[in-house]
């Protein structure tokens, strides 16, 4: 069963509850249990791509992308590769508030969502998640590390500040990775 699967659940169900005005708890928890699948990422347990349309309004996004992921796999293994991944999920979830969102936007890419927060507070946050990951490399006992991108959303729609954080993110892998840069025109 894919992603399109479960969409395709979620409106069968809210129709069902529009049409019948239904009040019926198993068929919400249903319609829950669909949206969790549909919008939650697999392998990290983190929300996927999907989940971030349609969402409430953030002050500041940070892109991060993994450096050197495929000499990870291709070295250690996919398996470990999905290891690594794993945990950098848990890691970017817990150093954020519970109101900010941690988003697998792909692959080895993850898109964070900051409320509340200032440029220097977007910064500071990416400053430490980057020696949180760094640590990592501890654990795994091989060098993992994160290059980052920062754009603050203001009134720009979300799509349009990830594009944002996502060329800073490019500037970092231009700039030596393990680096972080604040979008800016130039
Ligand atoms: P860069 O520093 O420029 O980002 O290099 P990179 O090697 O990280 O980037 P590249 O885009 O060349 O490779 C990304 C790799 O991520 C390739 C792909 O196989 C791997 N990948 C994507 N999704 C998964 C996954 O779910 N699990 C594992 N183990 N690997 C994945
Ligand atoms: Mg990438
Ligand atoms: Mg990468």
């Amino acid at each position: 069963m894919n992603e399109e699967y479960f969409i395709k659940k979620i409106k069968e169900k809210d129709l069902l509850i529009k049409k019948y005005k239904m009040k019926n708890e198993s068929l919400k928890k249903e319609l829950e249990y669909y949206k969790k699948v549909a919008f939650t990422d697999s392998l990290t347990k983190l929300n996927n791509r999907r989940s971030l349309e349609n969402i409430e309004k953030y002050d500041s996004v940070i892109l991060g992308d993994v450096d050197h992921f495929k000499s990870i796999n291709d070295n250690y293994g996919h398996s470990i590769g999905d290891l690594v991944l794993i945990d950098i999920g848990k890691i970017l979830k817990k150093y954020v508030r519970e109101s900010d969102l941690v988003c697998r936007w792909g692959g080895e890419e993850f898109v964070i969502l900051l409320k509340k927060c200032s440029d220097k507070d977007a910064y500071n946050k990416a400053i430490e998640l980057k020696k949180a990951i760094t640590d990592l490399s501890d654990k795994f006992g091989f060098k993992i590390t994160m290059s980052f991108g920062i754009s603050k959303i203001s009134d720009k729609t979300l799509k349009k500040a990830i594009d944002e954080a996502d060329k800073a993110m490019y500037e970092s892998k231009e700039n030596g990775r393990d680096t972080i840069t604040v979008y800016s025109l130039k």
